[in-house]
Protein backbone atom coordinates (compact mmCIF):
# COMPACT_ATOMS: atom_id res chain seq x y z
CA UNK A 1 0.00 0.00 0.00
CA UNK A 2 1.17 3.77 -0.44
CA UNK A 3 0.63 5.85 2.15
CA UNK A 4 1.14 9.59 2.00
CA UNK A 5 2.86 10.45 5.08
CA UNK A 6 4.51 13.68 4.70
CA UNK A 7 2.05 14.56 2.11
CA UNK A 8 3.61 14.48 -1.69
CA UNK A 9 6.87 15.10 -0.15
CA UNK A 10 6.30 18.29 2.00
CA UNK A 11 8.00 17.38 5.47
CA UNK A 12 5.86 18.27 8.33
CA UNK A 13 6.05 17.80 12.35
CA UNK A 14 5.56 14.48 13.77
CA UNK A 15 1.73 15.91 15.45
CA UNK A 16 0.44 16.58 11.68
CA UNK A 17 2.02 13.39 10.44
CA UNK A 18 -0.43 11.35 13.01
CA UNK A 19 -2.98 13.73 12.99
CA UNK A 20 -2.95 13.33 9.19
CA UNK A 21 -2.74 9.53 8.99
CA UNK A 22 -7.04 9.95 9.27
CA UNK A 23 -6.69 10.07 5.36
CA UNK A 24 -3.23 8.94 4.58
CA UNK A 25 -4.24 5.31 3.11
CA UNK A 26 -5.14 5.52 -0.26
CA UNK A 27 -8.53 6.64 -1.20
CA UNK A 28 -7.56 9.10 1.28
CA UNK A 29 -8.72 6.52 4.32
CA UNK A 30 -8.04 6.09 7.37
CA UNK A 31 -4.44 4.31 8.17
CA UNK A 32 -5.18 3.96 11.70
CA UNK A 33 -8.30 1.82 10.37
CA UNK A 34 -6.80 -1.92 11.29
CA UNK A 35 -3.90 -3.32 12.80
CA UNK A 36 -2.16 -4.50 8.86
CA UNK A 37 -3.12 -0.90 7.47
CA UNK A 38 -1.21 1.13 10.51
CA UNK A 39 1.79 -1.15 10.31
CA UNK A 40 2.21 -0.38 7.31
CA UNK A 41 1.60 3.37 7.78
CA UNK A 42 3.80 3.35 10.79
CA UNK A 43 6.63 1.74 8.58
CA UNK A 44 6.64 4.67 5.63
CA UNK A 45 6.72 7.26 8.81
CA UNK A 46 10.46 4.79 10.17
CA UNK A 47 11.18 5.13 6.90
CA UNK A 48 11.67 8.72 6.94
CA UNK A 49 13.29 8.79 10.04
CA UNK A 50 17.52 7.99 11.21
CA UNK A 51 17.73 4.87 10.52
CA UNK A 52 17.80 3.18 14.68
CA UNK A 53 16.03 6.17 15.62
CA UNK A 54 13.31 4.18 17.21
CA UNK A 55 15.15 0.98 17.81
CA UNK A 56 14.31 -2.55 16.13
CA UNK A 57 11.17 -3.56 17.43
CA UNK A 58 8.75 -1.23 14.81
CA UNK A 59 5.64 -3.61 14.65
CA UNK A 60 2.24 -2.31 14.98
CA UNK A 61 -0.12 -4.85 17.60
CA UNK A 62 -3.43 -3.96 19.14
CA UNK A 63 -1.98 -2.30 21.75
CA UNK A 64 -0.07 -0.07 19.56
CA UNK A 65 -3.00 0.37 17.20
CA UNK A 66 -4.68 2.00 20.44
CA UNK A 67 -2.00 3.99 21.83
CA UNK A 68 -1.74 5.53 17.65
CA UNK A 69 -5.71 5.84 18.22
CA UNK A 70 -5.70 7.68 22.10
CA UNK A 71 -2.41 10.26 21.00
CA UNK A 72 -4.16 11.33 17.53
CA UNK A 73 -7.79 11.86 19.47
CA UNK A 74 -5.75 14.09 22.15
CA UNK A 75 -3.31 16.14 19.53
CA UNK A 76 -6.15 16.69 17.59
CA UNK A 77 -8.15 17.96 20.28
CA UNK A 78 -5.15 20.31 21.42
CA UNK A 79 -4.35 21.66 18.28
CA UNK A 80 -7.94 22.34 16.45
CA UNK A 81 -10.14 22.00 19.60
CA UNK A 82 -11.07 23.39 23.22
CA UNK A 83 -8.38 21.26 25.16
CA UNK A 84 -9.56 18.98 27.35
CA UNK A 85 -7.75 17.58 30.97
CA UNK A 86 -7.79 14.07 29.70
CA UNK A 87 -6.06 14.87 26.50
CA UNK A 88 -3.29 17.14 28.50
CA UNK A 89 -2.73 14.16 30.07
CA UNK A 90 -2.31 12.15 27.36
CA UNK A 91 0.26 13.92 25.69
CA UNK A 92 2.07 15.21 28.74
CA UNK A 93 2.38 11.33 29.95
CA UNK A 94 3.37 10.01 26.10
CA UNK A 95 6.62 13.33 26.68
CA UNK A 96 7.67 12.13 30.12
CA UNK A 97 7.38 8.46 29.65
CA UNK A 98 8.16 7.72 26.09
CA UNK A 99 9.97 10.66 24.08
CA UNK A 100 13.66 9.07 23.51
CA UNK A 101 16.44 11.02 24.64
CA UNK A 102 20.12 10.97 24.27
CA UNK A 103 22.50 9.46 27.06
CA UNK A 104 26.39 9.29 27.37
CA UNK A 105 28.38 5.94 26.96
CA UNK A 106 31.87 4.23 27.62
CA UNK A 107 33.17 2.18 24.40
CA UNK A 108 35.13 -1.01 25.45
CA UNK A 109 38.54 1.60 24.41
CA UNK A 110 36.90 4.06 27.08
CA UNK A 111 36.02 6.28 24.40
CA UNK A 112 32.47 8.66 25.27
CA UNK A 113 29.56 8.00 22.62
CA UNK A 114 26.28 9.36 22.62
CA UNK A 115 23.52 7.02 22.76
CA UNK A 116 19.80 6.65 21.86
CA UNK A 117 17.62 5.95 25.29
CA UNK A 118 14.25 4.44 24.16
CA UNK A 119 12.45 3.60 26.61
CA UNK A 120 9.58 1.00 24.92
CA UNK A 121 8.84 -0.07 21.51
CA UNK A 122 9.34 1.90 18.22
CA UNK A 123 5.32 2.67 18.48
CA UNK A 124 5.58 3.85 21.97
CA UNK A 125 8.54 5.90 21.25
CA UNK A 126 7.24 8.02 17.80
CA UNK A 127 4.43 9.19 20.11
CA UNK A 128 6.99 10.47 22.68
CA UNK A 129 8.32 12.11 19.98
CA UNK A 130 4.81 12.96 18.61
CA UNK A 131 4.02 14.72 22.16
CA UNK A 132 7.03 16.22 22.76
CA UNK A 133 6.49 18.42 19.33
CA UNK A 134 2.73 18.63 20.10
CA UNK A 135 4.42 20.91 23.61
CA UNK A 136 6.53 22.40 21.18
CA UNK A 137 3.36 23.60 18.65
CA UNK A 138 2.23 25.26 21.96
CA UNK A 139 5.12 26.51 23.04
CA UNK A 140 6.64 28.53 20.21
CA UNK A 141 2.71 29.66 19.46
CA UNK A 142 2.74 27.27 16.16
CA UNK A 143 -0.78 25.88 17.34
CA UNK A 144 -2.35 29.37 16.45
CA UNK A 145 -1.31 29.01 13.12
CA UNK A 146 -2.61 25.13 12.73
CA UNK A 147 -5.10 25.39 9.63
CA UNK A 148 -6.83 22.76 7.20
CA UNK A 149 -5.93 22.91 3.51
CA UNK A 150 -7.49 25.97 1.65
CA UNK A 151 -8.67 23.50 -1.02
CA UNK A 152 -12.25 23.14 -0.05
CA UNK A 153 -12.45 19.17 -0.02
CA UNK A 154 -8.69 18.67 1.49
CA UNK A 155 -8.83 17.61 5.23
CA UNK A 156 -5.14 17.99 5.12
CA UNK A 157 -3.60 19.36 8.48
CA UNK A 158 -0.62 22.15 8.29
CA UNK A 159 1.32 24.95 9.52
CA UNK A 160 1.81 27.42 6.84
CA UNK A 161 5.38 28.24 6.81
CA UNK A 162 6.91 31.75 6.21
CA UNK A 163 5.65 31.85 2.57
CA UNK A 164 2.23 31.79 4.43
CA UNK A 165 1.45 28.58 2.48
CA UNK A 166 -2.31 27.62 2.70
CA UNK A 167 -2.43 24.67 0.66
CA UNK A 168 -0.66 21.14 2.10
CA UNK A 169 0.80 20.93 -1.34
CA UNK A 170 1.31 22.03 -5.09
CA UNK A 171 -1.34 19.88 -6.37
CA UNK A 172 -4.14 21.64 -4.15
CA UNK A 173 -2.91 24.73 -4.68
CA UNK A 174 -2.79 24.35 -8.38
CA UNK A 175 -5.92 22.51 -8.66
CA UNK A 176 -7.50 25.25 -6.56
CA UNK A 177 -5.90 28.26 -9.02
CA UNK A 178 -6.97 26.15 -11.65
CA UNK A 179 -10.88 26.15 -10.63
CA UNK A 180 -11.02 29.94 -9.43
CA UNK A 181 -9.69 30.22 -13.25
CA UNK A 182 -12.33 28.53 -14.70
CA UNK A 183 -15.02 30.37 -12.67
CA UNK A 184 -13.87 33.38 -13.81
CA UNK A 185 -13.86 32.68 -17.53
CA UNK A 186 -17.74 31.45 -16.57
CA UNK A 187 -18.45 34.81 -15.07
CA UNK A 188 -19.60 33.07 -12.01
CA UNK A 189 -18.72 35.40 -9.16
CA UNK A 190 -15.06 34.97 -8.12
CA UNK A 191 -14.68 34.24 -4.16
CA UNK A 192 -11.56 35.74 -2.93
ZN1 LIG B 1 -4.60 20.02 0.30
Amino acid sequence: MQFDVHHHGTLVRPSLVLVNSVVAAPGEADALADVAAAGDWFQAVVATLSPGDLGDDLAVDGDGLDALREVRGAVEQILLGRPRASSLAVVNRYETESAPSWGLDLDARGELHVRRRLWGPGVESWLGIVAADCIDLVRDGGRAQVATCATPDCRIVLVPDHHRRRFCCTTCAHRTRQARYQRGREGAPVSR
